[in-house]
């Protein structure tokens, strides 16, 4: 089925009239969707924590500013643009106590709401407004004349104007302009979830990896292994995203792209891709939200230790010294 996709004409700017906004956190997306707000004419507070130092930035942008607890009570529409992992402790202490009936809750992401860390009363408006880029871009693209295409998913629609508050709230940072997708919250979250970790980020960083230790294992220098394996990387996703597959196989020489067509599949095995169906599963069931929610609360051993041991490997102390030698990268 195909996505409906929403733009300008679509939206309309009246459903936010008169409604204060409390943008929580000013972060990369708190930054970029509270100043596009704001210019779009539209009511912003931005929530932050005492002493946080986010408040001078978000002053010298000619914001409003409160505490977490003030911004929330104060506004009809919360945007929760915290840390993922500190989102359910910050609803409860701050933002539930002073919710109203009517409110509309705001996500960026759906993981809390999908994995039940945040249950919201009945009698508010849940939504995602999801930016497809991060917040320089949100704010870039809005400060161009353009925008950055957004996902819209309406969980809970007790107003029965959640859908055009959230299609408001998107034409305040400038995403109209450039289409917005229609979604679910299960949809975003475990999309997001999978894509971060078998293509993105997991599945790249470790295709990087293989490839070379394979060249250095063999004996070839590890500075041609490196220059091989990651750094030319970027020119082939630049081609891939600006042509398609079939754009980049039409660039490159026909050796690379007959190598390509007949290995590819022997490095993606069918083997990884039942790996990858096991692993949709793990966040389907929401055995992996489980996991990295009490992963937080054991204070992130786990984790941290993964991030040492990870960054020990060679490649990424050749990678620093290779890259300090590439001033243009800057
Ligand atoms: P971030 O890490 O940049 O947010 C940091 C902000 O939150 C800072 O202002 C910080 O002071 C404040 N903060 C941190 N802990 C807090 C606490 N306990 N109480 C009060 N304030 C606290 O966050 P982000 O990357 O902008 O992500 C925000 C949301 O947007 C998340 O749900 C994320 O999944 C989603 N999202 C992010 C991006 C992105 O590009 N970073 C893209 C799409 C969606
Ligand atoms: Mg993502």
């Amino acid at each position: 089925m195909a996505a409906k996709i929403y733009y300008e004409d679509d939206a309309n700017p009246e459903a936010l009239r008169g409604q204060k906004i409390a943008v929580i956190g000013y972060g990369s997306q708190g930054h970029a969707q509270a100043q596009n707000l704001n210019d779009s004419g539209l009511d912003v507070v931005v929530g932050l924590r005492e002493g946080d130092p986010d408040v001078g930035a978000a002053r010298d942008a000619g914001l409003e500013v409160a505490t977490v607890e003030e911004a929330a009570r104060s506004a009809d529409i919360i945007m929760m643009l915290i840390p993922d992992d500190q989102q359910a402790k910050v609803y409860r202490d701050s933002i539930r106590p002073g919710l109203k009936s009517g409110n509309a809750l705001f996500f960026a992401h759906g993981f809390n709401i999908h994995f039940d860390q945040i249950t919201p009363p009945d009698d508010v408006d849940v939504i995602m407004v999801a930016p497809k880029a991060p917040g320089v871009m949100v704010r870039k693209t809005y400060v161009e004349g353009n925008g950055v295409p957004c996902l819209l998913a309406i969980e809970q629609d007790y107003t029965g104007k959640a859908h055009e508050r959230g299609l408001a709230y998107a034409r305040g940072l400038g995403a109209t302009r450039a289409g917005v997708l229609e979604t679910t919250f299960a949809e975003e979250t475990e999309t997001d979830l999978f894509g971060e970790q078998a293509v993105l980020c997991g599945g790249a960083s470790e295709l990087i990896k293989a490839g070379f230790d394979t060249l250095v294992e063999a004996g070839y220098q590890p500075e041609i292994a490196y220059f091989e394996c990651l750094h030319e990387l970027k020119l082939i996703v630049d081609l891939i995203h600006y042509h398609g597959i079939s754009g980049m196989r039409a660039r490159v020489s026909d050796t690379a792209e007959y190598g390509d067509l007949t290995r590819g599949k022997r490095v993606i095995s069918p083997a990884v891709r039942a790996e990858m169906r096991a692993m949709l599963e793990e966040i389907q069931t929401g055995k992996f939200a489980t996991e990295w929610v009490l992963e937080n609360q054991a204070n992130r051993a786990s984790f941290k230790a993964l991030e040492r041991l990870e960054a020990a490997h060679p490649l990424e102390e050749l990678g620093e010294r290779l890259r300090s030698m590439m001033k243009w990268l800057d």
